[in-house]
């Protein structure tokens, strides 16, 4: 164990910056180490609506759904996650006195990923195969230069899009790619927080939480999340498998929001659970 925490902030509507930036600051100054991962999907949408090419989504057969980035939204997607949101967390966690480095998956190669050829995606009841996309997932982290920033008392904030061997820029998942780089860099822990409490039985509901993965729980919590509630389910547990002691799936907003999911409040992902 090393100490070290990757923490994904979501990109989501109403998610508020500030206060999460400031825990993570505190924390920094207190010696832990943290890896920062975010998202954008709120504000890309936004503004690829404004610049004329309204976001699309990808819903695959088993229901997961994903953005349809052709080349002109890789472009709208890069400049919101890799240029506003992105230095806007750099400049915040800077003006806290954070040694913050902000950089995307392709900067050096940190996320190396594959492509994925064809997509067969559902439309209006039937499937259809799209070859022109830009999305895959990623396969590799660079744990030794990670390691390098945060042995140098720096702190990465990392984001989409990653790359692939041969250099083309892909828009991946950004909780999958967090678990990933938990995993390797043997983090204690991953906190995936985004505007729900956590895993909802009942998505409309944020009274239904539900707790804990234990027993039957899991076989609920991944019949519980839909929509892109199932990246997240499935990054909780590939963060486990891949050796992480603890993934929580809970909410950035609000005061203290990471000491609460440290503390348990949302959906706790723990040891083998297989
Ligand atoms: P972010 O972009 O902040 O990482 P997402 O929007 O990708 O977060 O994922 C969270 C969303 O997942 C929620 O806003 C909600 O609409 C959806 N969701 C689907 N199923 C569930 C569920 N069972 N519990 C909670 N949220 C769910």
């Amino acid at each position: 164990m090393n100490g070290l925490m990757v923490i994904k902030i979501g990109g989501g509507e109403g998610i508020e910056l500030e206060p999460i930036l400031h825990e993570v600051a505190e924390l920094v100054h207190a010696g832990q180490r943290v890896v920062l991962v975010h998202g954008g999907s709120h504000e890309t949408n936004e503004l690829a609506a404004q610049l004329g090419h309204a976001p699309r989504w990808i819903t695959s057969p088993s229901g997961h759904t994903s953005r349809r980035t052709d080349r002109r939204t890789l472009e709208i997607f890069e400049m919101v996650y890799c240029g506003k949101v992105n230095k806007g967390i750099v400049e915040t966690l800077r003006a806290r006195a954070v040694d913050a480095v902000g950089l995307s998956g392709i900067d050096g190669g940190i996320w190396l990923g594959e492509r994925k050829n064809a997509i067969r995606s559902i439309e209006d009841g039937r499937t259809v195969i799209i070859r022109d996309d830009l999305t895959g997932a990623v396969k590799s982290v660079d744990r030794s230069f990670l390691s390098l920033i945060l042995d140098a008392g720096r702190t990465p904030v990392l984001t989409p899009p990653a790359v692939t061997s041969d250099g083309v820029a892909i828009n991946v998942d950004a909780d999958r790619a967090a678990a990933r780089t938990a995993a390797a860099l043997n983090a204690d822990e991953l906190l995936l927080l985004s505007n729900v409490p956590g895993v909802l039985a009942d998505p409309n509901d944020r009274s239904t939480l539900i707790r804990s993965t234990h027993g039957a729980g899991l076989q609920r919590i991944r019949e519980a999340a839909t929509g892109r509630m199932k990246n997240k389910v499935l990054a909780a547990e590939e963060a486990i498998d891949g050796g992480v002691r603890r993934a929580v799936i809970g909410s950035a907003n609000g005061q203290n929001a990471i000491a609460r999911a440290r503390q348990g409040a949302g959906t706790v992902f723990e040891g083998a659970f297989a």
